[in-house]
């Protein structure tokens, strides 16, 4: 079985042709896939996991691995140093660029900053990795800038959220570096946390992809309002689902990033779990704290 994520699998078919003509019986997984938490589940003795590493210790034998490093020009991180305000910073990035970590510390390092690089973590097995459910390896750091080598935009917002510290994300293909500023995307939660408060039916939302499964969490959750809320089975959160599901606002225990990265497509609120809390009022806002996955 060949596994490869959204962005990477129309490489799939070559793949496969190139495993047939080495004599493997090849089937090629159609369905979407957006980390190693969504491994596939069809049958085969070996499933070849293109693009992830794994989340956690993997004892699991039948499960190949195969991380992507792409190679980047390092120009972002020079890019950042007029941005910074001190001389200790921390260093983050996925995991297809924590190879060029060590390279970027020695560029830093020459320019007379003290460099920190948080992990391995157990959800993030490469030093300095961080995943969009994961921002372990930033918090370890302690450091109170962080510079983020990678592209988009929710990856050095969690990481601000998750560690508090002033992020400035270095895009390794633009070569250009810019402050994030968490401040918008906290107003645009707020919000939506007081629609929450007055809606008479909430769906606790529990994925059944086993690597996004959060039963306890969604159990948990759905305690807090039994008269109201009730925990909904989901395998893909999408926006025809929850019209069809017909319920007034949702919490999200399924890929932390679906709450945030797809808040625009909803109909209706979709709350990460701190946020419903706050909307309970069991939670102060100063507390906010962004969701992560153990
Ligand atoms: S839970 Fe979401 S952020 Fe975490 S590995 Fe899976 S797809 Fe990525």
């Amino acid at each position: 079985m060949l596994q490869l994520p959204d962005g990477l699998r129309r490489r799939g078919a070559g793949l496969a042709l190139a495993l047939q003509a080495d004599g493997f019986e090849v089937t090629l997984d159609g369905n979407p896939c957006y980390g190693a938490c969504d491994l596939s589940h069809e049958h085969a003795d070996v499933l070849v996991h293109v693009g992830h590493t794994p989340l956690g210790r993997s004892d699991d034998h039948h499960v190949l691995y195969l991380p992507l490093s792409f190679d980047a020009d390092l120009a972002a991180l020079e890019a950042a140093l007029p941005l910074l305000r001190g001389r200790i910073v921390g260093l983050v990035t996925t995991a297809q660029h924590a190879h060029l970590l060590p390279a970027g510390a020695a560029l830093l390092e020459a320019h007379g900053l003290e460099v920190r690089i948080g992990g391995p973590t157990p959800r993030t097995p490469l030093a300095g990795q961080v995943l969009g459910c994961s921002f372990g390896a930033a918090r370890e750091t302690g450091a109170p800038e962080l510079l983020y080598l990678g592209t988009g935009v929710f990856h050095p917002l969690g990481v601000a959220l998750a560690t508090g510290a002033r992020v400035i994300a270095c895009d390794p293909y633009r070569g250009t570096a810019e402050a994030v500023d968490p401040d918008r995307l906290l107003r645009r939660r707020f919000g939506l946390i007081e629609r929450v408060r007055g809606a008479a039916t909430v769906g606790i939302l529990l994925s059944t992809k086993s690597g996004q499964r959060r039963e306890s969490l969604a159990r948990r959750l759905a305690a807090l309002a039994s008269d109201r809320s009730v925990v909904v089975a989901v395998e893909e959160v999408t926006p025809d689902a929850l019209v069809n599901l017909g319920l007034e606002a949702y919490v999200n225990t399924a890929c932390p990033r679906i709450a945030y990265d797809d808040e625009i497509r909803f109909p209706v609120p979709v709350l990460a779990p701190s946020e419903y809390e706050i909307a309970l009022g069991l939670r102060a806002w100063d507390d906010y704290v962004v969701d992560e996955c153990e």
